[in-house]
């Protein structure tokens, strides 16, 4: 097994192995109840970490990561190609009318 990921949140951990599994990676989130103790042990070893089952995925689970990281970053908002209506940046379908932005 190999540490692909810390996380700062529990939730964040949980997206991406719900990423991985889509991309057919199976993958763990270790320590998610763990962050009550950041400040007593360092923050690596307490945040959420995200686990590869197996280490011959590291490198699909980087691609993974990667588009994960650029998605999370993307801020400012888009437009809906079918009405017009304005998205935050990281949905991926349009809140109004349910069309893939
Ligand atoms: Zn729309």
């Amino acid at each position: 097994m190999q540490r692909i990921f810390v996380a700062l949140h529990r939730v964040d951990a949980y997206l991406l192995v719900h990423r991985l599994a889509q991309a057919g990676i199976k993958a763990h989130v270790f320590n998610e109840h763990a962050s009550s103790i950041v400040g007593d042990v360092p923050p690596d070893v307490a945040q959420p970490q995200v686990w590869l089952d197996d280490d011959a995925d590291r490198a699909r689970a980087d691609a993974v990561l990667v588009a994960y990281e650029a998605e999370r970053n993307r801020t400012g908002s888009a437009i809906c190609p079918a009405c017009s209506e304005e998205n935050p940046a990281t949905f991926e379908l349009c809140w109004m009318c349910g069309r893939s932005l």
